[in-house]
Order: structure tokens, then C-alpha cells, then sequence
């Protein structure tokens, strides 16, 4: 039988390119890392798959789901009425079968999954300061100014939060972060206990 995988919880404020280095992060490290896929209720963005981006939900089925308890967490993000949940199943199975499931999800969620698995090994990846993070959002230029504003209330709460998390990732070159995480996961692949 496989060795239990492990739980990877990693958050940050959107524009921070969190799920940039989430994808070099399974490209390139040598740890069966797989991302765990959320279920939203908001609506495909061009280019976004179902199934493998999201599972993109009904309002009315997530309700379903969520009663029959199907979640690890879920929550209400950036208070737009989009709902977003980890679902329990599909993790589990993944544990099971040796993978290190990656759960990027935002801090509300984080710190409930933290509260109910301690042994989550968390990271929270940041541009280092709000400017940097304007910057960025105004260069990728997907938002309007006011839109650009609600991220950063959201990110300065978000950063707040960062004492939660075991580890810090300033995120100044996608690369550089990349091999950060891969070299701090190591340890925990030398078979020290797992939960
Ligand atoms: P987006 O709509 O831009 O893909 O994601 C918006 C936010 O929702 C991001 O901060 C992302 O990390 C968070 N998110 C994605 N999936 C989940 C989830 O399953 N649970 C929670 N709590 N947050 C999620």
C-alpha cells in the first residue's frame, strides 16, 4: 500500500501569481503534488476548463453538495455571492492514493481546513507589498480601477492572516518561488509521521 500523501494548503491575495507558481509548482517538483479542484458557482473565464480549472456549479447544486456535507470547507468569496468549496471526497481518495494535494483557496477556507486538519502543511504567497500588488493588477490589466481597489481591501485583510501560515513565500520571481516550496516540502518526504 502507498504512503499517505500530504495536505498543502496555499493562499494569497489574487494578483500575487499564486496560480502561476502552482502550476510550475506541479511541473517541476519531484513530489506527487496534485491540485485539488475546487467547485464554484461563478461562471467559466475564457480559456477555463470544467473539470479541470473548476467544477463549474449551479447555485442550486453547490447548496446540494454543501448539505450533503460534501465539502471540506467552503465559503463565500470576495462577497460577490460566488461560492467556492473543497470537495472532500476527491481529496481524501487523493491522500489515499500517496498524492500531496494542493488546496489554493483563500484564507477563510484556509483556516478552517487548518483548524480541522492540523497537520496541513500551509504556505502563503504574497508580492511582498500592496504597492507591488497594484502594480501588478494595473499591468495585468483585468480589472477597472475600482475593481483593483476591492482586491487590495481584500488583500490587506488577506496579509493579516499571514501568521496563520507556516511559511511565507515572497513571490518576486515565479522560479525562485517555485523552488522555495519544492525545497521546503522536502523534509516532509522522509517519512516523518504522517496523519
Ligand atoms: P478565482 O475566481 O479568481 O479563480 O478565485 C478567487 C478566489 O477563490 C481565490 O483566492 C482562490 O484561491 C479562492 N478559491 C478557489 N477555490 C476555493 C475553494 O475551494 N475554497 C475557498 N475557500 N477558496 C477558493
Amino acid at each position: 500500500m502507498s504512503q499517505r500523501g500530504r495536505l498543502i494548503i496555499l493562499s494569497g491575495p489574487s494578483g500575487a501569481g499564486k496560480s502561476t507558481v502552482v502550476r510550475e509548482l506541479i511541473a517541476t517538483c519531484a513530489l506527487p503534488l496534485e491540485l485539488s479542484v475546487s467547485a464554484t458557482t461563478r461562471c467559466p473565464r475564457e480559456g477555463e476548463q470544467d473539470g479541470r480549472d473548476y467544477h463549474f456549479v449551479s447555485l442550486k447544486k453547490f447548496r446540494q453538495m454543501r448539505a450533503g456535507d460534501e465539502f471540506l470547507e467552503c465559503k463565500e468569496v470576495f462577497g460577490r455571492g460566488d461560492w467556492y468549496g473543497t470537495p472532500a471526497e476527491q481529496v481524501e481518495q487523493g491522500l489515499e492514493a500517496g498524492k500531496w494535494m494542493i488546496l489554493e483557496i483563500d484564507v477563510q477556507g484556509a483556516l478552517s481546513v487548518m483548524e480541522k486538519r492540523s497537520e496541513a502543511l500551509s504556505f502563503f504567497v504574497h508580492p511582498g507589498s500592496l504597492e507591488e500588488l497594484a502594480s501588478r493588477l494595473r499591468r495585468r490589466g483585468t480589472d477597472n480601477e475600482e475593481a483593483i481597489r476591492r482586491r487590495l481591501e481584500v488583500a490587506a485583510e488577506e496579509l493579516q492572516a499571514i501568521g496563520h501560515y507556516q511559511f511565507e513565500i515572497i513571490n518576486r520571481d515565479v522560479e525562485q518561488s517555485v523552488a522555495e516550496i519544492c525545497q521546503l516540502l522536502q523534509p516532509y518526504s522522509l517519512g516523518a509521521e504522517h496523519a
